[in-house]
């Protein structure tokens, strides 16, 4: 009989994968997931130190996401939003909006992040041209942004990789200096961004950024202060400011929303996605302001948000949904800050061999000197025989684990990684 690995080259397209490498580089067969451990259809394990592409919150085969899941499975599973609604999707939107204090009190559903940007770039340029401004059309997204990777979301990112193929099907953003706390470059960054909003503003509907770690860059990181001064800037020029929190909500930072630490004014759109139901079910959201709902209101159709996903607020989702937020109103804000010292005390000792060891909540990066080819496909391959799956970004290893961080695991994780660089070092075969 052919193995999973050799049916899966045959059948099955997989994402962000040269197919033609996966000779050398099979996919690993799971079976099932229990906690932050991942097993193989052999029985080994592996831990899933980068939570499943960012997705997964509690671990694998949580018990109360899954009741969730499952009560709503036997009352509704699906039902469409467009003249119907239903409990669970209610109750996350107003839950949502409260934990922005009722500012961002409007939720339109997604079915994953690049829908939520799409979404979120047709609202600002759509309100815009409700309010007579029809000319704000242009975007605006940071130096080596991520934002999803369908038409749209593809001309906000500027990750070469993933756009160069496409380059002449997309829109033209503008792409500004990113803030970079290795660089200590933020004032430059902020004066860039003045310049073009100072010229542009006129034509410009939004600035969308990924707030406090550009993920897809390679984990790079930048201060609340840097935030704070771009909401200043595009209040001062009338363009809209759209913070993509796919990544970065939902706990992963160290508060709810990364935007709690600007302690600035709100964003106009903030975006969820991957944890929001804590690796369960496809679900993404943009919420936003009375301003931009406002812009919509009409006895016009043509005038309103005709946009749809056949699963737009699907209840499963929005059960899941609920349930990770039980858990951060049970206190595991709290809870993550302790596992964020565990992480950084286990690391700590280790930075003689890695350059720029940083952190930012449940996140935790560094760059490895003088790394050499293919690094980033070499470490991940070496790792599994220390039973770590990671899937470092160039020459940047980072952890972005679940929420299941003890004194144990997170010695685990520093001997795995220091293993791993050894044998990398050494050239142990994987
Ligand atoms: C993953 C990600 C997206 C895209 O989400 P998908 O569900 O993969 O389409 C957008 N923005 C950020 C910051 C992301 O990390």
């Amino acid at each position: 009989m052919t193995s999973l690995q050799d049916r899966s080259r045959a059948a099955v397209w997989h994402p962000c994968t040269q197919m033609a490498r996966l000779a050398d580089l099979p996919p690993l067969p799971i079976a099932r997931g229990e906690g932050p451990w991942l097993f193989d259809t052999e029985g080994r394990r592996y831990f899933d130190a980068n939570a499943s592409w960012w997705v997964n919150l509690f671990g694998h085969s949580d018990r109360a996401l899954h009741d969730a899941i499952k009560a709503q499975l036997d009352t509704l599973p699906h039902v469409m939003l467009a003249g119907c609604t239903h409990e669970p999707a209610v109750r996350l939107a107003e839950r949502l909006s409260a934990r922005t204090g009722g500012a961002l009190g409007h939720a339109f559903f997604g079915s994953d992040g690049a829908s939520a940007v799409e979404i979120a770039l047709k609202q600002s340029f759509h309100s815009w041209k409700n309010r007579g401004r029809p000319a704000k059309r242009e975007f605006v997204c940071l130096k080596n942004s991520y934002h999803g990777e369908t038409l749209g979301a593809l001309s906000v990112t500027d990750v070469q990789v993933f756009r160069d193929a496409y380059d002449p099907l997309l829109m033209r953003a503008h792409i500004v200096a990113s803030p970079d706390a290795r660089l200590g470059n933020e004032a430059q960054a902020l004066t860039a961004m003045r310049a073009l909003l100072a010229e542009r503003h006129a034509h410009i509907a939004c600035v969308i950024v990924e707030p406090l770690v550009q993920g897809a860059a390679g984990m790079v990181m930048h201060s609340p202060d840097y935030l704070r001064g771009l909401r200043e800037l595009t209040r001062e020029f009338g363009v809209h400011l759209i913070a993509d929190e796919i990544a970065v909500g939902c706990g992963r930072t160290g508060t709810f929303f990364a935007w709690e630490q600007t302690q600035a004014d709100w964003p106009d759109f903030i975006l969820l996605s991957k944890g929001i139901t804590g690796g369960t079910m496809a679900l993404s959201l943009v919420l936003t302001t009375d301003e931009v709902f406002d812009a919509f209101w009409s006895e016009d159709v043509t005038r309103g948000f005709l946009h749809s996903h056949s699963y737009t607020g699907n209840p499963l989702a929005c059960a899941a949904a609920n349930a990770v937020l039980d858990r951060f109103d049970a206190g595991q804000l709290e809870d993550n800050r302790a596992q964020a010292e565990r992480l950084a005390r286990a690391f700590a000792p280790l930075t003689s061999r890695m350059a720029h060891l940083r952190q930012r909540g449940m996140i935790l990066a560094f760059d490895v000197p003088n790394a050499p080819a293919r690094f980033a496909e070499t470490f991940h391959l070496k790792a599994r025989a220390h039973e770590l799956l990671i899937r470092p970004i160039g020459s940047t290893v980072y952890l972005m684990p679940p929420y299941l961080i003890d004194d144990a695991t997170a010695a685990f994780l520093a001997g795995a990684v220091t293993q791993t660089l050894d044998d990398l070092l050494n050239d142990v075969p994987a």
